[in-house]
């Protein structure tokens, strides 16, 4: 990549309510004299139409790849063209792997916390997980979608979520996971940050089930300060949070990656109020201000803090998101822009800012192999088959066909529950079995033609769907058991 230009950034003025909300960031953001030059290009709907699958041209790319920082508005993920959503796709491609969404108690927006000092952040792995889009029908009516968690993944958001509590000088980082579920995917998330959490001893950290998590941040949401998480929790988590500061409208964000950095708010396009300059800019604006940040501008970034934080304690301007549209009280998006430049340099009387420290991002190497076994073995494999068989019919005859293989069958599941052998279990079952083999000799390393030598009699009589290896590390088997499995 070429080396980051100083102060050029690009400017994704995005769909709907988009727009109205960077250009309320831009006119603050120059207000103060930062000097940022900014290349405007588009992503989104307006490029879908143009046939562009992707929703983002080579003009944006080219543009992001020279300024390496992007302040950018919502982009809509139009339903009939245009298959993915060009904010992932945005994300992934620069494999910005960290999405930070703070939020805070602000004075004036009353909300049922008002008083409760809400200030937390949380940090979702930003490019894994099930968002990864990896997805399969498996049979015309069992799909799949594929949840991928890499260690590297892990460490590198975890290691930024501490670096973020340094960085910020909070006390505190809880990781949220589903890993009493499932071990191995969400369980690395688990078992990477207890083992970095000990590099951060002046950081306390503990875990969290993910559901309690949610539980907890709308009974006593204070107790928190970072809260580090895969990608779809930390996605529903974090609209949970900007709703106990007073909504969407105030929560920003930033995407982290070691070569790139994207600014927008939490929030979508919100079609309805696109063009009527009625909505609330401030989670744009403070995306602009956390990218002052990153570009080490702290003054500027705090003198428009500040101004927010005056605008919202003064109480004169405020937008229809807090005091109703039809209420008679609502301040325009423009006028609540003009406010908040005319309250650039004044600093609030209830509320401070806090003393940011420049981040540090962590480098992991870029070798793809991070984690190396000082042994593995193939133990089994697990294959998928589409049958309308029932488990009673199904066990005995793959029984049969393995009969003088290496493998022989453990045990079928359907939808991760044991059918075959049968426990007396009810099971309303679907055309999509998991059928695990297991070595004959139990301590034999099986090899791929053993596998394939199976799979092909399987073939002759049935419809395979896709082959698991079953792989054993360092001793470890590396796969889960199904419920309900010896
Ligand atoms: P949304 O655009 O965030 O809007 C949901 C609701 O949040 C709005 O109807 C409005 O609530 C409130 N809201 C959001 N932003 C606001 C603001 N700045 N000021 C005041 N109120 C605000 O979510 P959505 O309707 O689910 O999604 C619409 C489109 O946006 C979809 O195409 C989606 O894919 C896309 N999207 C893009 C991004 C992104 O670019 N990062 C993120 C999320 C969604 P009330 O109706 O209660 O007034």
């Amino acid at each position: 990549m070429p080396a980051k230009a100083d102060k050029l950034v690009t400017l994704i003025p995005g769909d709907g309510i988009g727009p109205e909300c960077i250009e309320s960031a831009r006119r603050i953001i120059d207000a103060t004299g930062v000097g940022i030059v900014w290349e405007e290009r588009p992503a989104g709907e307006s490029v879908f139409k143009r046939g562009i699958p992707s929703g983002v041209p080579p003009e944006t790319i080219e543009s992001i790849r020279k300024t390496r920082c992007v302040l950018k508005g919502p982009l809509g993920t139009p339903v009939g063209y245009g298959e993915k959503s060009a904010n992932v796709t945005l994300r992934k491609l620069f494999e910005t792997f960290a999405n930070i969404r703070p939020v805070r108690e602000l004075p004036g927006i009353k909300t049922p916390y008002s008083g409760r000092n809400i200030d937390l952040v949380v940090v979702r792995e930003n490019v894994e997980d099930l968002y990864a889009g990896i997805e399969h029908m498996q049979t015309p009516g069992v799909a799949q979608c594929l949840k991928l968690i890499s260690r590297k993944g892990c460490e590198k958001i975890v290691r930024l979520a501490f670096e973020l509590a340094r960085s910020e000088g909070r006390k505190s980082v809880a990781c949220a996971t589903k890993s009493n579920i499932m071990k191995l995917t969400e369980g690395m998330l688990k078992r990477t940050f207890e083992e970095i959490a000990k590099e951060y001893p002046d950081i306390q950290s503990w875990h969290i089930i993910v559901d309690n998590c949610a539980h907890q941040l709308v009974k006593k949401p204070e107790q928190f300060d970072i809260i580090v998480t895969t990608n779809m929790n930390g996605d529903i988590l974090s609209d949970l949070t900007s709703a106990l500061i007073g909504g969407l409208g105030f929560a920003p964000s930033a995407n982290l990656g070691n070569e790139v950095a994207i600014f927008e708010a939490v929030h979508g396009t919100a079609p309805k109020y696109a063009g009527k300059n009625v909505i609330n800019p401030t989670a744009v604006i403070l995306s602009g201000v956390m990218m002052l940040r990153y570009l080490g501008e702290f003054e500027a970034a705090s003198k428009i803090e500040n101004a927010i934080l005056v605008t919202l304690e003064e109480g004169k301007h405020k937008t229809g998101d807090v005091v109703g549209y039809d209420s008679g009280l609502a301040t325009s998006t423009t006028a609540y822009t003009e406010a908040i430049i005319n309250n650039l340099g004044r600093t609030p009387k209830t509320i401070s800012t806090r003393a940011y420290k420049e981040l540090k991002i962590p480098r992991l190497p870029s070798d793809p192999v991070l984690v190396r076994p000082s042994s593995r073995r193939l133990v089994g494999a697990d294959i998928f088959l589409e049958s309308g068989l029932m488990p009673d019919k199904l066990g005995p005859a793959l029984e049969k066909l393995a009969e003088g293989t290496a493998l022989k069958l453990k045990m079928i599941s359907n939808r991760g529950t044991q059918v075959y052998p049968d426990k007396g279990t009810m099971i309303d079952c679907v055309d999509h079995y998991r059928c695990r083999f297991i070595a004959r000799n139990a301590s034999g390393d099986l090899t791929d033609d053993d596998i394939f030598a199976l799979l092909r009699r399987i073939a002759a009589e049935h419809r395979w769907v896709h082959v698991e290896k079953l792989p054993e590390f360092n001793g470890e088997p590396g796969f889960t058991k199904a419920q309900g499995e010896d």
